[in-house]
């Protein structure tokens, strides 16, 4: 009985978040039949509104602090190797899953046979071009203003001079799939201009805090200050952390619920809509549960099902958050706490990570592209597939780790290779889910990530044991 107490104890938070993800499902679907109206669906969700901000308030210096004292604790040579690891390891995971992807949109071919939904015309003036987004994903790298990357991005928009009208408006990147004026104006022109758009930096705050990280790690004692004051803020806020854990499982509940509750019927999604979903699904289920634990096992021989088990916590939250970074403080925690991985390295690795390295968004859109190529009975050859490969994986980079931010960028790769934007509508009404199954395969990703660094860097965090030691030896 001892053991069975211990195992309860051990576990507690995994098993209250289980229950509540199978609470929040029945839950949900009791309450389908009630038709509740938009409004009522709101409240009854807000519980699970409360987590996403608890969550998401602690993002921000969860990134910086963790990523300066991370990389601050490490010598520069040491944080070099490890951040060249860590670069490969994404590049090597996303080509892959971008590649399982169009495996399986091949294979399975669900935009076959003549549309299922026809959507206005294309032959529109495509005013978003490739090239702007891959400036802009440079650009946010680099932010003018430090408070304001914390709510603003850079975004190229459009100026749009309307012939017969004659007047000018600014298009947003993403207006074109839903605005219907495109096709019916003559455009004299569409020229880019600068912009922003609203929600955190990730990228540049990621960006400037390792570089902080290593000047201040290499000042030595006049650095020390500094050093202790982020070690003490990341400290502080995986506390607070610590708290909030006690609240995820009611607010998974209400989020789940919630969605089941608000969703439109499933059964009205068949044919190749349905096919689309099964091969997105098939290919993150190849990817999180195969190659990414195969790789795991080749590398640390270790098991990858008992890592995976100590995930549990934040694969559901992300599976109930739908957003990658919402969902890393708990990622931290699983990690430093139940699979004991290294905080040298999940400080390092994680928040970057959780910004640029997602598998499962990758993965989606190279399917979804390629989906919207068979629908509109387009053949690709092999050079618009690679071009899709790598735009989806750049696709992937720029999403920021919020709910449908794939979605958004899906627009890189459309355009890239000629594909019309407004297309993306077929797939809208099933990419709530899909997110949910991307988000989880990304923060797999992230995970796996972190596991393999870390066993690929212990020589140098031995080393950095050593010098340590030394250091208080001498003191
Ligand atoms: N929601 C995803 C994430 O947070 C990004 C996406 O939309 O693909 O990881």
């Amino acid at each position: 009985r001892d053991s069975v107490k211990t195992f309860l104890r051990r576990n507690t938070f995994v098993i209250f978040t289980v229950a509540a993800v199978a609470l929040g499902v029945v839950l949900g679907f009791a309450l389908r039949p009630h038709n509740l109206s938009m409004r009522e669906v709101k409240y009854f969700s807000f519980p699970g509104e409360l987590l996403m901000r608890m969550l998401q308030m602690l993002v921000l210096p969860l990134i910086v602090s963790s990523l300066v004292t991370g990389i601050s604790s490490l010598d520069s040579k040491a944080s070099g190797k490890m951040g060249i690891r860590a670069i490969v390891y994404y590049m090597v995971t996303t080509f892959i899953a971008v590649f399982i992807g169009i495996v399986m949109v091949i294979i399975i071919r669900p935009g076959k046979g003549s549309r299922d939904s026809p959507v206005a015309s294309s032959g529109s003036i495509e005013p978003v071009q490739a090239a702007d987004a891959f400036l802009d994903l440079i650009r946010n790298m680099f932010p003018p203003n430090l408070v304001e990357a914390c709510f603003k991005q850079y975004k190229t928009l459009y100026k749009k001079t309307l012939l017969t009208k004659n007047v000018t408006i600014v298009v947003n990147a993403t207006d074109s799939f839903n605005s219907t004026d495109l096709s019916q104006e003559t455009v004299e022109e569409v020229v880019p201009i600068s912009g922003s758009s609203n929600g955190v930096n990730a990228l540049g705050l990621v960006v400037f805090s390792m570089c902080f990280g290593l000047v201040i790690g290499n000042m030595k004692q006049q650095g020390q200050a500094l050093r202790d004051f982020f070690d003490c803020l990341n400290e502080a806020i995986m506390r607070l952390v610590a708290i909030i854990i006690w609240y995820a499982p009611v607010g998974i509940l209400f989020l789940i619920a919630g969605k089941i509750v608000e969703m439109k019927d499933l059964a009205q999604v068949g044919g190749q809509l349905g096919m689309y979903t099964v091969s997105v699904i098939v290919g993150l289920l190849i990817h999180g549960l195969f190659v990414l634990p195969l790789l795991f096992f080749v590398v640390t021989k270790k098991n990858p099902f008992t890592f995976i088990a100590g995930l549990l916590q934040a694969l559901i939250t992300a599976l109930g958050t739908s957003s990658s970074s919402a969902t890393l403080p708990i990622t931290f925690r699983c990690l430093e706490e139940n699979n004991h991985v290294d905080k040298r390295v999940t400080r390092f690795v994680l928040p970057v990570g959780a910004t640029i390295n997602m598998d499962g968004t990758a993965l989606y859109e190279a399917v979804a592209a390629i989906f919207i190529a068979q629908v509109n009975d387009m053949d690709l050859n092999f050079g618009q597939i690679l071009t899709i490969s790598i735009t989806a994986t750049a696709a992937s980079i720029g999403a920021a780790g919020i709910p449908q931010a794939g979605l958004v960028t899906m627009v890189i790769v459309l355009t890239s290779v000629g594909l019309p934007t407004e297309d993306i509508t077929l797939i809208i009404a099933v990419d709530w889910f899909l997110d949910r199954l991307r988000t989880t395969t990304n923060v797999l990703g992230d995970s796996f990530g972190a596991g393999i660094i870390e066993h690929l860097s212990r020589q140098e965090l031995q080393n950095q044991d050593v010098e340590i030691s030394n250091f208080v030896i001498e003191e």
